[in-house]
């Protein structure tokens, strides 16, 4: 289904909120948008309409554990525990496996508001450790998962070769991950080629970790990138820290921004742990800090300073990282309920007279532009990709309080979603779900005795 004008009584534009206004959509773009009109005959009619929003971190294989693990094993749990059923799913999924997930999560990130997604993506090899023959494989079914549920994907392929900091041998359980160089410049040109020949599709690079790759080799990968996005993990966990001290006596954000070309280009995914001089390098640098809040809650992470970034102007955006949960509102109140927590206040990302929502949404909405190299804004020449919400059960709402209220109480939610001038989502659910659904709930059946997690 898709419609060549939409008229929306209120959108969310460059510049502000606007009524009346008027988008003219030809071959998927936005070819003209007129504020203070009247609908035409022919118009598709909604209420509110926003930007979408771009998911700049997702590691799609694990919707399928998406609360398998929230039972206290023997002593501490923590992240490391947490990995240890992680890396179970990673070795049983088949590439029939990773598309019907994709398919289910990438549908659930659409009905929530996300348009394009970053899939930062390690599960590369057979099950046996062995690259497959086509390189790409993994990477072509996340592609065909991502054309299913019509979301925009950037395919960040993951660099992954060592356990630990200082080149440690990898381990038996992360034999899906590893790549030598060569293969990594393989497995790039197969996924440039998958970006070439289907819409909506880019390519970055994800030096996975500190812990994952040397200097030399990140150095490398860096290269390989061009103009591209460069994506990875950096300070998720204080034992990640305190390696990273023990291997060079310097801080991972410390040695990440004194040795490599951090930039622009650059999405430094948690940064959870770090000191004034880090923060204040990230700011100088340009680099997006790719925040997950619920999943950074989920397991423990710790809290990012988001205020003192955004104070200073830095840049965030949101990703859904574990996929424990699907929810633009989610993620965006999770950032600021956890600075609430921390500084005993209310309305902390916001400037004063601002909605909070409001400011949450736009600096979510430019950290995963800049971090995707994509563009949501709405503007003539862009993508045709909104997000509305039907205001007609609580007519009270309007400008930035629909933002506050789909955030914060979600009393409104993704009513209709168009990514490329396409619709995919009408009354709040995907035109593909019922079909998706049922192909996920046959393949989570197979993948839990395969994990023997029944
Ligand atoms: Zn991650």
């Amino acid at each position: 289904m898709s419609s060549n004008s939409i008229h929306a009584k209120a959108a969310l534009l460059e510049d502000g909120w606007a009524e009346n206004v008027r988008f003219q959509l030809d071959d998927g773009r936005i070819a003209g948008i007129t504020a203070g009109v009247a609908a035409q005959g022919g118009d598709e009619r909604v209420d509110h309409l926003v930007p979408g929003m771009c998911n700049h971190h997702s590691h799609a294989f694990q919707r399928a554990m998406s609360g398998l693990a929230e039972i206290r094993g023997q002593g501490t749990d923590t992240f490391w525990t947490w990995r240890d059923v992680m890396y179970r799913f990673a070795l049983a999924m088949t590439p029939d496996q990773m598309e019907a997930v994709a398919a289910q999560l990438y549908v659930e990130m659409v009905e929530a508001g996300f348009c394009r997604v970053g899939e930062f993506h390690y599960l590369h090899n057979d099950r046996d450790g062995r690259p497959y023959a086509n390189r790409g494989e993994m990477a072509e079914r996340l592609a065909a998962a991502a054309g299913e549920a019509g979301i925009g994907l950037t395919l960040l392929p993951s660099f992954y070769a060592h356990s630990n900091f200082g080149g440690l041998e990898p381990t038996d359980g992360q034999r899906r991950f590893i790549n030598d160089l060569d293969g990594f410049e393989a497995l790039l040109s197969q996924c440039r080629a998958i970006a070439a020949a289907a819409l909506g599709v880019s390519v970055g690079v994800a030096p996975h970790s500190l812990r994952a790759v040397t200097p030399e080799e990140l150095h490398a990968v860096v290269a390989m990138a061009g103009d591209a996005p460069i994506h990875m993990h950096v300070a998720e966990q204080l034992r990640e820290v305190a390696d990273c001290l023990s291997w060079c006596g310097k801080r991972p954000l410390e040695w990440l921004l004194e040795n490599a070309p951090v930039d622009e280009r650059w999405c430094l995914i948690h940064s959870t742990h770090l000191n004034e001089d880090e923060l204040d390098g990230i700011v100088k640098s340009g680099a997006t800090v790719g925040l997950c809040p619920v999943t950074e809650g989920n397991l423990g992470d710790g809290i990012f300073p988001a205020a003192a970034l955004l104070e200073n102007g830095g840049h965030l955006g949101i990703g859904t990282d574990s996929n424990i949960s699907i929810s633009v509102a989610s993620e965006l109140r999770q950032l600021e309920y956890s600075q609430r927590l921390a500084s005993h206040q209310r309305s902390v990302v916001a400037r004063q007279g601002c909605s909070t929502g409001r400011v949450l949404f736009a600096e979510a909405q430019r950290g995963g532009q800049a971090a995707l190299a994509a563009t949501t804004d709405l503007v003539a020449g862009a993508p045709a990709t909104f997000v509305t919400f039907d205001t007609a059960e609580q007519p009270w709402l309007s400008g930035d309080r629909v933002l506050d209220a789909w955030i914060f109480s979600e009393s409104l939610r993704p009513d209709a979603v168009w990514i490329d001038g396409r619709q995919q989502v009408a009354s709040g659910r995907h035109l593909r779900a019922d079909a998706v659904a049922h192909r996920f709930r046959q393949t989570m059946s197979d993948l839990l005795q395969q994990t023997g997690l029944q």
